[in-house]
């Protein structure tokens, strides 16, 4: 593809883009009266303009309705949670029985975890990234422990080789090989919340299946990022958070995926709750649990409705765009991103920028990690200064997401004038 470092490039770009308008369905904060240039929606996604009449409509119906709006209301909060089903199921390329919408991600992470880890003293290890997002290492390392089991030895972690930043695929797979005859589960982060890079999930659950191990993700930096399917992929189960790129606010709902070869097997130990028991026969308050069979069989509580209604105004989006659509913009928005970032590390003085996420674009969605060489935090205060958002790590790695529903081509030659003038 052919780019230019250039504002009139930039705009032909924009104009170009049959996305473009959704820009503006979004609020983007300001600094100092002058709306910044955002580029952590891998951390917290943008309000969309759609949030607050969704949100209204349901504070609307509980002062009408109070109780009675379980049945009345213009969406009955009953059955809340199955208003977002069928565009969770089409997100992540799942059955409508395999998904379901419910608490947040690490909460969602032990149910789960609860069910198919369930280690026996020859099949007890698990294999995952080494520096995973740490609720991730922590639920791991504490389920581990609660099953009598010792993280230091049942925890396999595959790292990057030396002097390298991302993983290799194929170590992922020797690894898996190496440990077969004691792996009971394979859990990673289908996107790597660090360096941005994607696995490729369908050959780890391939590899994990050969080994006799189940497989499972957690989708946080990869729902509404890269399209999925889950389903066919035969992943055994996933969860993602809603609130970074699917842009339904601070702490929001966690969805769940369960493969339907999972769903209707009531040996499965769990912890139940009255929502994920059987509907027919829910209310007659019977002893014994009865779990649906599907994964809505993994709820505990009744929906809470606030979050969801928020949720649904954005799956609603994501699925008027598509996950096809998304995409295409996406890698031409990644690809232009690397491109004014390798121009400046080449043209200015004093700019070494080197970016740790895969180049190749099957390996990474749209986010890119940056190693700063030579600069410090300094960097990051001036960019801020600029009304430049992007996440810093110490000691000098930027990541940023170039976000296909609201970023612009603009923004990121914006971005690149800005980080000229931080350079230090
Ligand atoms: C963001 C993120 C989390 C956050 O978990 P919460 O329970 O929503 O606070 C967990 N795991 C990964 C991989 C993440 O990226």
């Amino acid at each position: 593809m052919h780019f230019e470092n250039n504002l009139s490039f930039a705009q032909k770009m924009d104009r170009e883009d049959p996305l473009a308008g959704y820009r503006n369905e979004f609020l983007f904060p300001e600094i100092n009266g002058k709306r910044v240039i955002y580029f952590t929606g891998n951390s917290l996604g943008l309000q969309p303009r759609a949030a607050r009449e969704a949100l209204n409509v349901e504070l609307e119906d509980w002062a009408k309705y109070g109780v009675e709006g379980h049945f009345h209301a213009r969406n009955p909060w009953f059955a809340y949670h199955e208003f977002l089903t069928p565009q969770s199921a089409r997100l992540v390329g799942a059955k409508e029985k395999e998904v379901v919408v419910m608490n947040g991600l690490t909460v969602n992470l032990h149910l789960l975890l609860v069910s198919f880890y369930r280690p026996t003293s020859s099949r007890f290890k698990i294999l995952c990234e080494k520096k995973a997002f740490p609720s991730d290492q922590y639920a791991l390392e504490t389920q581990i422990r609660f099953h009598g089991f010792d993280p230091a030895i049942a925890l396999v972690e595959v790292a990057p080789r030396v002097g390298e930043h991302t993983v290799r695929h194929e170590d992922v797979l020797a690894l898996i090989d190496q440990h077969a005859d004691q792996l009971a589960l394979v859990m990673i982060g289908g996107v790597n919340y660090y360096t941005g890079q994607v696995f490729n999930m369908e050959e780890i659950a391939a590899a994990g299946h050969r080994a006799g191990a189940l497989v499972g993700f957690d989708l946080a930096h990869a729902a509404g990022n890269i399209p999925l399917k889950l389903h066919d992929w035969n992943v055994d189960f996933a969860c993602w958070c809603s609130y970074k790129y699917l842009n339904s606010g601070p702490g929001s709902v966690s969805g769940v995926f369960v493969h339907e070869r999972h769903t209707s097997n009531e040996e499965i130990p769990r912890f139940g709750g009255w929502w994920g028991y059987d509907k027919e026969s829910r209310f007659e308050m019977k002893p014994g649990f009865k779990p649906i069979h599907s994964a809505e069989g993994w709820q505990l509580s009744n929906a809470p409705v606030f979050s969801m209604a928020i949720h649904k105004a954005s799956l609603d989006m994501f699925d008027k765009v598509g996950m096809d659509a998304l995409r295409a913009k996406s890698e031409k928005l990644t690809a232009y991103l690397e491109f004014v970032i390798r121009t400046i590390s080449v043209e200015v003085s004093n700019a070494n920028f080197e970016i740790i996420t895969p180049t190749n674009p099957q390996e990474r969605g749209c986010q890119l990690s940056i190693l700063a060489h030579g600069q410090g935090k300094m960097l990051f205060d001036k960019l801020m200064a600029e009304g430049v958002i992007v996440d810093w790590r110490e000691p000098n790695v930027i990541r940023m997401a170039a976000v296909p529903m609201y970023n612009s081509f603009e923004d990121i030659y914006a971005f690149g004038e800005c980080l000229k003038k931080s350079i230090s």
